[in-house]
Formats: structure tokens, C-alpha cells, sequence
């Protein structure tokens, strides 16, 4: 077994050696919980419930403890990841209804009975990136339990801390032993044995759109099921009738949050020509209000980015030259800092503009009208997110059909609400994940039929 310093993105100290689990290690986890789902499943729906219930109160009474790990792990503002760790609760609280509810149907058919059951699949490996720790990695197990499968899950290697602290307190809530299990180690070990591995019948990948494709690639050998929620390069569309200020005010919230490290970030901003000027006034006041700071603090609105290797890569975004309208501040000192920026592009084609940056960047580009809004957001691989601010509802229902991405949200910048379907178009995913939806990403319809002839 090797092992992985953990280092403090806020100080640049080492926090704790953790580790990293090799292929044997992987194979023995993955067939305990292979072991456990014969079991698992079998569990009555109410008792299973109940279970869930009782893991989500844990995480509720240990929200504290595990927000101040992710500070200490990944950087993220103490605000933020009370938020995350509340979202791990109410996740296992929604889909502890689930159990109960699984309905197959009755369907009508000539001489007999045709009932459908849903399923579990098995062992769900689920593969989390760095990004979000607790709310990836609870999209997936908390639906993948609750439909009676059994988890074997990867935190990125860099961010493994709350993860580890969530599969005990899924032991202290009575989950049964193999049912819930984390495997800290290697994406290109630990997470390819999950796609590799027979025994592991669904992949729940999160993270590049380059990996995400080769996860793919590799599923297609067992035809393994997959969902993927990958990148994005979202817009934020400003029209003139739309509370300008209001607007303003919450861009940088939009692509600054979680310092840009976030699948769903704005970092297109698209404005109407007519009002070009006087948002990006606003805009520049508000970017520069913006508190960077030590995230521990109460008052941090955004904290350094999660590693030097991201720092190193979004630097490499603003080459000598780059078109920096303005940007806001950081603090001095150790920490990989980087202060929000907002570009102005020459064009469409730019890099910075086009690519996903994972960094507190933002490109805004003008617009003339509602088609050349819509042509422009839609000019992306990626489809994850975006926002539309107008005051013309009509306006707000026609653009929001018309661009093509999973998570849209108008006068408001949130994509992420556990009730709802969360998911890409295009190269941003595959499935959706969170609301009623998620149960079919983890069972198999069965149909039987009865005969009922003498
Ligand atoms: P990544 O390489 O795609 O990592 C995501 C997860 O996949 C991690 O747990 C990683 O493990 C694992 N992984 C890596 N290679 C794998 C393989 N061959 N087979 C199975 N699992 C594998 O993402 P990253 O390197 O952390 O970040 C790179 C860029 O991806 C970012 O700058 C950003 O643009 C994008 N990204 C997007 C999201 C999102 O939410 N959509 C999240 C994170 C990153 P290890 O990290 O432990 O090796
Ligand atoms: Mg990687």
C-alpha cells in the first residue's frame, strides 16, 4: 500500500498521510460488498428506511465536524461546506422514502398477469472528484442504497477526508457491514478496477469529460451501466429587461463560488449590447466585493483553489497578453490563491472562453438579441447549467427551451436542488442524477408474466 499526503490548500502544511488502497485491496472490498448485497437487499423496504434515516441524523449531529474537514482538505469556505454536509442529510432523508415506494406496474395483458419489479443492480462504484466531496459522492449512494445496492466508492485522491468520515458514521447508524464502503486510492487504479471488475455492475463517474470519455470506452466491454456527470462551460445571459442590478450583484457568486471549481460555474457571461457598460459597472464593484480570504472565516465568499497542480493550470489559461478587464483581490502569503478575473475575449474562439477552467475565471462576451443570445450559448461542446435573467417571462420560458443544457435556472443562479434532475446535454453527461429520477439509474425493470389459464 502507498500512501498520500493530504496538504492544507489554505496553508500549504501537511494535514494527514492517508492510505492508498492498491488492486488487491480493491478486489477484496469490491467482493465484500458483493457478499453484502444478497443480504442488503433482502433488507425489509421499512427497515431499510429506517437505516437511512438514522445514517442521515448522524451526518446531521456531525454537519460541524465534517465542514471544518473539508476546509481543512479542500478549501472550501466554512459557509459552503456547512451547506455540503447539510446536503449528504437531506439527500439521505429524501431517498429514505424510497424503499417503501419502489413501485413496479400492473400491466394489462391477454391471458394472465404482467408485473414489473424494479431491481437493484449490485455493487454501484461510484468515482468522485475533488471538486464537491460530500454532495457527489451522496447523489450517489444515497439513491444507490435505498434501491437495495451495496457501494464501493473512490474519493479523489486529493479529498478523501470526508468521505472516510461518512462511511463511519455510516457504520454507527447500524448500515451493515459491505454495504457502504470507501476505497481511498488512484483514479487510474482503484477507479479503473471498478470498470474493470466484473463483480461492480454500475458506474457512477464524475469529473473530466477526457476521463469520463475513457470510463465510457472501458464500460462498453461489460456493456456496464453508467451515468456520467462530466464538464461544463455554462452562460449566464443578461437581457436589458432584465434587474440589472440584481443581476449584477450575483454574477460573481455564479463563477466565483467554490473558487470556479464547480461543473456548473457561469464562466460565460453573455450580456445585451445595450446594456454592456452599465452591467460590467456593476459588475466590476461587485467582483471587487468579493472576500477571498482565509475560508475558515465566517465572512469568506470564496477560498484558494484545491491544489498547486490547479493553480498551475489555471494560470496557464492567462498567458502574457490576455484580455483582463478587471479582477478582484487575494490574499498575500501561502495558499494557492488566485483572484477572480474577468476577461473580455476578442471573439468566440478564444481558449479561455471556450474551454472549462475550473478556476475563478469568467469571459463575457456581448450579444445583440434573443436568437444571438441562444446561438452564442448554444456554440459549446458541453451543456451542463446556465441562467437567463429577463423580466419578460415569455422571453424567459422561450430561451430557456431553446438552450441546450440540463439545469437552467432563471433569475437565479442555484443548479442544485435534491428534488430536481440534475444532468448534462451533449459532452456535460450522461443520466440524470438527484429528484425521482435517479431510483432508474440504480434498479433494472424486471417484467414477469403469470399465465392464469386452466
Ligand atoms: P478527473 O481526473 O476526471 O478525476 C475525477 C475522478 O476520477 C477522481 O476520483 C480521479 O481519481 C478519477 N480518475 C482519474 N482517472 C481515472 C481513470 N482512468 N479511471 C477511473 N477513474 C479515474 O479530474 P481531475 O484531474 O481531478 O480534474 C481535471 C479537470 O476535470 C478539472 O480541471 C475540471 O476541468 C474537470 N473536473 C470536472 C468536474 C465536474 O464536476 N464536472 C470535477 C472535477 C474535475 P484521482 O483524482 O484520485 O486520480
Ligand atoms: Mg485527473
Amino acid at each position: 500500500m502507498s500512501k498520500f499526503t493530504i496538504i492544507n490548500p489554505t496553508t500549504e502544511k501537511p494535514v494527514k498521510d492517508i492510505e492508498l488502497a492498491d488492486l488487491a485491496a480493491t478486489d477484496l472490498v469490491i467482493a465484500k460488498a458483493e457478499k453484502a448485497f444478497h443480504t442488503w437487499r433482502k433488507v425489509n423496504p421499512g427497515d431499510r428506511a429506517r437505516l437511512l434515516r438514522s445514517f442521515a441524523a448522524i451526518v446531521d449531529s456531525h454537519i460541524e465536524e465534517l465542514a471544518q474537514l473539508e476546509v481543512l482538505n479542500s478549501g472550501h469556505t466554512i459557509g459552503n461546506a456547512r451547506w455540503e454536509a447539510g446536503n449528504v442529510r437531506d439527500v439521505l432523508n429524501y431517498y429514505s422514502a424510497a424503499p417503501e415506494r419502489l413501485f413496479g406496474k400492473q400491466i394489462p395483458v391477454p391471458n394472465g398477469i404482467d408485473i414489473t419489479f424494479k431491481e437493484p443492480l449490485g455493487v454501484i462504484g461510484i468515482i468522485v472528484p475533488w471538486n464537491f466531496p460530500m454532495p457527489i459522492a451522496g447523489w450517489g449512494f444515497g439513491p444507490a442504497l435505498a434501491a437495495g445496492n451495496t457501494v464501493v466508492l473512490k474519493p479523489a485522491e486529493i479529498t478523501p477526508m470526508t468521505a472516510i468520515r461518512l462511511g463511519e458514521l455510516a457504520i454507527m447508524a447500524g448500515i451493515p457491514e459491505g454495504v457502504f464502503n470507501i476505497i481511498p486510492g488512484k483514479g487510474s487504479l482503484v477507479g479503473e478496477r471498478f470498470v474493470t471488475n466484473p463483480l461492480v455492475r454500475k458506474i457512477v463517474f464524475t469529473g473530466s469529460t477526457t476521463v469520463g470519455k475513457g470510463i465510457m470506452r472501458g464500460c462498453a466491454d461489460q456493456v456496464k451501466r453508467l451515468t456520467l456527470e462530466l464538464g461544463g462551460k455554462s452562460a449566464n445571459i443578461i437581457f436589458a429587461d432584465s434587474d440589472i442590478q440584481k443581476a449584477a450583484a450575483n454574477a460573481p457568486g455564479a463563477v466565483f463560488d467554490n473558487a470556479g471549481q464547480d461543473c456548473c460555474a457561469r464562466s460565460r457571461l453573455l450580456v445585451q449590447r445595450s446594456v454592456f457598460d452599465k452591467f460590467m459597472a456593476e459588475f466590476e464593484t461587485a467582483v471587487k466585493k468579493f472576500r477571498v480570504e482565509d475560508p475558515a472565516l465566517e465572512s469568506a465568499e470564496m477560498g484558494p483553489l484545491v491544489s498547486a497542480t490547479q493553480l498551475a493550470r489555471v494560470q496557464e489559461y492567462l498567458p502574457p497578453g490576455t484580455p483582463i478587464a478587471f479582477q478582484g483581490t487575494k490574499p498575500e502569503g501561502p495558499g494557492y490563491w488566485f483572484a477572480p478575473t474577468v476577461l473580455l475575449p476578442k471573439d468566440a474562439s478564444d481558449r479561455a472562453y471556450r474551454e472549462e477552467i475550473f478556476g475563478p475565471v469568467v469571459s463575457v462576451l456581448p450579444f445583440e438579441d434573443e436568437a444571438d443570445a441562444i446561438r452564442i450559448a448554444n456554440d459549446s461542446e458541453y451543456g451542463l447549467s446556465g441562467s437567463i435573467w429577463s423580466r419578460d417571462i415569455g422571453r424567459a420560458i422561450r430561451v430557456s427551451r431553446a438552450v441546450e443544457a440540463g439545469n437552467l435556472s432563471v433569475n437565479s443562479n442555484s443548479s442544485v436542488r435534491y428534488w430536481t434532475p440534475f444532468g448534462g446535454y451533449k459532452q456535460s453527461g450522461l443520466g440524470r442524477e438527484l429528484g425521482p429520477d435517479a431510483l432508474d439509474a440504480f434498479t433494472e425493470v424486471k417484467n414477469v408474466f403469470f399465465d392464469t389459464q386452466e
